[in-house]
């Protein structure tokens, strides 16, 4: 299936100079969205995944199905002052500025096995915060998968150790 023509390429959003890889096309077309899903969770299951973990906010579109699919639980990593119980948290650079991002202590278990999702990879960020959440809580990481990568911005190199999957690069 070509995946790509399921993603709109949204000019100077959400700031001038900036090509948004919008994957709500993909989304929207059941059967497309349901293609997508079970690509990653095919992936999942050669790593005996035990666990989903994904960050806000397309991060849980992407990972619930796949969760879903494989009958494994889903983890939420979220921005500050989500999450009502006990947390961890994890600082990281933006372009412009520094996130955060929490998850609730309970939420993985000593070394459970644990895929990260989200739906695209830019600077690869997100991800190194994400799979610091996750070890932290005593989870392993035995991979990660997105629909989309940006190659230009080399996130694979902030996480060479770390298996990945991905759907469509640009
Ligand atoms: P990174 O941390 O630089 O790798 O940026 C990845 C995060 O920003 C992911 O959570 C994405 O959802 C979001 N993101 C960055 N650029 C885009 C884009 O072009 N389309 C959709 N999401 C994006």
């Amino acid at each position: 299936m070509d995946f790509k023509k399921y993603v709109a390429d949204v000019p100077d959003f959400p700031e001038p100079g900036i090509l948004f890889r919008d994957i709500s096309p993909l989304m929207y077309n059941g059967k497309v969205y349901e293609a997508a899903t079970n690509e990653i969770v095919e992936y999942a299951k050669n790593l005996d995944t035990e666990m989903i973990v994904g960050p806000e906010a397309r991060g849980f579109i992407v990972g619930c199905p796949v969760a879903y699919k494989l009958g494994v639980g889903f983890a939420p990593a979220r921005k500050k002052g989500k999450l009502p119980r006990e947390t961890i948290s994890v600082s990281y650079d933006l372009e412009y500025g520094q996130a955060s991002l929490y998850m609730q202590k309970d939420a993985v278990q000593l070394g459970q096995r644990v895929l990260v999702v989200d739906d695209l990879m830019a600077t690869g960020g997100t991800l190194a915060a994400t799979i610091k959440l996750v070890e932290e809580l005593g989870g392993i990481v035995v991979g990660t998968a997105f629909l989309i990568e940006l190659t230009d911005l080399h996130g694979r190199d902030k996480i060479k150790d770390y298996d990945m999957f991905t759907l469509m690069k640009y």
